[in-house]
């Protein structure tokens, strides 16, 4: 499933081609693709109306209109691309597309169809399930420290709750764990201050790696007409259960932790 840096992959591949676009027309191909609400009433919302801008906010993609904002949810295999006149896409899976005042069109490919377009007035009700940005400022080692001292949770299952920190899943929390050697199942209040800043520098710097190298792509991320994120390469734990540790060399273990399989060195990550 598309984390944080699959989803600002492609909050940067579109910005350069949204911004100042009028969206003319929207056609949904597969009905529930807008739910709860229906197609034509979505259309309605949005019509005639300008993209200001394209951002991100966890694992949401936001396009800020002139009036209102749709938000796009990539679930597990929703992708984007932006096919201008003429060029001809790959119309497998479309299940919605947007035609712009440029005629060119953004389509939505989903081969499971959990992916999900949806439009709000004001982005309260969005912001109210979301926890802080692991890329801002405000996230810091003393935040960090102080948010999880009153927290009795699993350290896994915890960073994994959006409304606590928005935008991480299970690739990148086993891969941060891992870097700052805390085991999955530690509790989040028994985390010393030096555990605390190894794991917001793990995270931080994990993340903004993957966003150099556009992301993940395990089985089906992709985004514009087959493009492919090259992080899997640089992935040390992630499905890498059996391979030597790259920091010692025993034997990296797959656990289940919250009904998620979960990638450790039980050398380096011990439990306590
Ligand atoms: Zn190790």
């Amino acid at each position: 499933m598309p984390e944080l840096p699959e989803v600002e992959t492609v909050v940067r591949y579109l910005r350069p081609h949204l911004g100042g676009q009028v969206i003319t027309d929207f056609h949904a191909h597969w009905p529930k693709v807008t739910a709860p609400i229906v197609p034509e009433e979505f259309a309605e919302c949005i019509s005639g109306r300008t993209i200001r801008e394209v951002d991100r906010r966890g694992k949401y993609i936001l396009w800020n209109l002139d009036q209102g904002h749709i938000h796009i949810h990539l679930r597990m295999t929703g992708q984007l691309s932006v096919i201008s006149p003429g060029e001809v896409g790959d119309g497998r899976h479309i299940t919605a597309e947007f035609t712009l005042s440029n005629s060119r069109q953004v389509a939505f490919r989903d081969t499971r169809k959990f992916g999900r377009i949806g439009y709000m007035d004001d982005l309260h009700a969005l912001e109210s399930g979301l926890g802080i940005e692991p890329l801002s400022a405000e996230f810091s080692p003393e935040w960090l420290h102080r948010e999880l001292a009153s927290r009795r949770r699993q350290i896994k299952p915890l960073l994994l709750d959006q409304a606590f920190i928005a935008g991480l899943g299970n690739i990148y929390v086993d891969e941060a764990l891992f870097v700052a050697r805390i085991h999955p199942l530690k509790k989040a209040c028994d985390l010393s201050s030096a555990e605390a800043g190894r794991l917001q520098e793990a995270i931080q710097e994990i993340l903004k790696e993957s966003i150099h190298q556009d992301g993940t792509t395990i089985i089906s991320f992709g985004f514009g007409e087959g493009r492919r994120g090259r992080y899997r390469e640089l992935l040390q734990v992630f499905r890498r259960d059996g391979e030597p540790c790259p920091r010692c060399r025993t034997p990296l273990v797959k656990i289940r932790v919250a009904q998620r399989g979960t990638h450790l060195c039980p050398a380096c990550q011990v439990p306590g």
